[in-house]
């Protein structure tokens, strides 16, 4: 990995692991071919990384270990729950040298707290990848631009208090009105990094019923221009959720677009 040179923004990369398509214990709505829609999409326009499992002291990093004791309970629930971990610590830190990446990971993780999980999460992905960017001194202040329908509680209860990193929960049901809370996340603050929980649910044809395959290419771009302009091309996106197969590989694709320099 090298630092980004003379303004050119190298090519978005996608993190992706055959154990996010395991069969694991969950909601029927939240299945394997979700992750397989998106890497579908994907894969035909950009390089696919492999990721390596997240240590059990990288999870602790954010969680309690009754959490991590209970997630363990289940061998391939564990094994899919900390390669998502990992893909969400492999994006950071491709995004912390100037490298834009979307973390196709399965299961998501913004409804996972210290302690507790719920909502198809087991271990908050986007927090401990930050967290250890913290811990490790390579960033002081970052932002979480939650675009999922749901309001992410777990990532919200971990970082509440701390200046460290501000979590921007964007809770509009107004296309017009979402995109101006985004643009106004990315506004107030200066930030070193920004990191995208990118769930997909709020689509038109989704649970959320509100914005537009567009959209989700204007926040892809908002994102891309801010940290161009001010972090020095770090960000990145981990996906959160979305559960209309039909729809969620090009939604995740036109993000992409938005992030890529191409376009
Ligand atoms: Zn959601």
């Amino acid at each position: 990995m090298t630092r980004r040179r003379n303004n050119v923004t190298p090519q978005l990369k996608v993190i992706f692991h055959e154990a996010y398509v395991t069969d694991y214990p969950t909601a029927s709505c939240e299945t394997p071919d979700r992750v397989e829609a998106v890497i579908h999409s994907l894969r035909q326009y950009y390089e696919v990384i492999t990721p390596t499992p997240a240590s059990e002291s990288d999870i602790r990093l954010v969680h309690s270990e009754g959490l991590l004791k209970s997630v363990k309970a289940d061998a391939g629930l564990y094994r899919a729950a900390a390669m998502a971990v990992g893909g969400a610590i492999l994006a950071a830190k491709m995004a912390l040298v100037g490298e834009p990446v979307f973390a196709a990971v399965r299961p998501p993780g913004h409804h996972a707290s210290p302690n507790s999980h719920w909502g198809f999460c087991f271990f908050n992905n986007i927090a401990v990848s930050l967290e250890k960017l913290i811990q490790g001194g390579e960033i002081s202040c970052a932002l979480v631009l939650d675009i999922d329908l749901h309001f992410g509680d777990g990532t919200d209860n971990f970082f509440k208090g701390r200046k460290e990193v501000v979590v921007a929960n964007i809770q509009e049901n107004d296309r017009e009105r979402f995109l101006k809370e985004v643009d106004r996340a990315l506004t107030s603050h200066d930030y070193d990094i920004v990191a995208i929980s990118a769930g997909f649910d709020r689509h038109v044809n989704d649970w959320g019923g509100t914005l537009l395959t567009e959209d989700y290419f204007t926040i892809g771009r908002n994102v891309r221009d801010y940290a161009l302009s001010k972090c020095d091309g770090r960000y990145y996106a981990v996906l959160e959720g979305g559960y209309n197969t039909a729809v969620l590989g090009k939604n995740a694709l036109a993000l992409c677009r938005g992030m890529s320099s191409g376009g």
